[in-house]
């Protein structure tokens, strides 16, 4: 029997390059998508099949289906979890076109990505398609309304998408990532001290890690959660059980031992 297949979108580096290798590392073939060739060179090396896109065009859903079923004759599960993390103030002179991309990226890329999976998932009996969220998608964050509003339509598009495939077999679900060291964090206008006040604010005291993250898109994605569709599972170091008036009780990094 053919192994299974797994699409992987934003492969090249963080979540996506670690969900990617471990379903390669779990019996699948995987298929790495990423809007930056150089990135996905990884992928090459190991022998895993790529396609260079930007997920926020129709046409990169398109050909990353078609690489599945034409590549490996299958298609089993889809991890649509590229996305940006742009900041939106409001008086800014270009905020309108950063909305957009926003929500070009982060949402446009989702519905296009269910929109060509699903029907070809349903051909032969089901599939597992998992978006990556984030607890921005459960509220608000400081001059970050077009991010949040891009989550937040990321984990109602996967809702309303259960319920129409769900008879195909095919399940879709959200998975909402919390603060995780990746080139997203790292990069943009994050200092030692954003990082140092994101720790302090995660109960679990740490920051995630791209594999932690990873174990989840795995989990939503292969039949081991079977009976799973439409859920929001957060993976965020118990950042969302907070109502927000308190701190959770903090240490210094020092004395983190996990
Ligand atoms: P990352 O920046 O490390 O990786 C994102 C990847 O997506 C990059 O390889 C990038 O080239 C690719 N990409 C960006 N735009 C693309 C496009 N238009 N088309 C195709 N590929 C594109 O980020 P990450 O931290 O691994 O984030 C992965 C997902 O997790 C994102 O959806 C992000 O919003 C979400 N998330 C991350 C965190 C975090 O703290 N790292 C927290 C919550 C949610």
């Amino acid at each position: 029997m053919s192994k299974p297949v797994a699409i992987i979108t934003g492969a090249g580096t963080g979540i996506g390059q670690a969900a990617a290798m471990m379903f390669a590392d779990r019996g699948y073939d995987v298929i790495a998508v990423d809007l930056n060739e150089d990135a996905l060179h990884w992928a090459s090396v190991r022998g895993i099949a790529t396609v260079v896109g930007d997920v926020s065009e129709e046409s990169t859903s398109e050909r990353m289906v078609a690489a599945a079923l034409e590549g490996f004759g299958r298609l089993d599960t889809v991890v649509l979890n590229a996305g940006i993390a742009k900041r939106t103030e409001w008086e800014s002179d270009d905020v309108m076109e950063t909305f957009d991309q926003i929500m070009s990226v982060n949402v446009r890329s989702v519905v296009a990505g269910i929109r060509h999976a699903a029907p070809a998932m349903a051909a032969r009996g089901g599939g597992s398609i998992v978006a990556t969220a984030s607890t921005s998608g459960l509220g608000g964050d400081p001059l970050r309304f077009g991010y949040n509003a891009s989550k937040a339509a990321v984990i109602n598009i996967c809702r309303a998408a259960a319920l129409d495939w769900g008879h195909a077999g095919v399940r879709v679900n959200a998975m909402g990532p919390g603060p995780t060291m990746t080139p997203i964090l790292q990069g943009g206008r994050m200092t030692p001290e954003h990082l140092e006040t994101f720790r302090r604010n995660i109960p679990l005291q740490r920051l995630g890690r791209p594999e932690e993250q990873a174990e989840v898109l795995y989990f939503l994605g292969s039949p081991a959660s079977s009976f799973v569709t439409g859920a929001v599972f957060m993976c965020d170091g118990g950042v969302t059980a907070n109502a927000g008036v308190f701190q959770p009780t903090s240490i210094p990094l020092s004395e983190v031992q996990h």
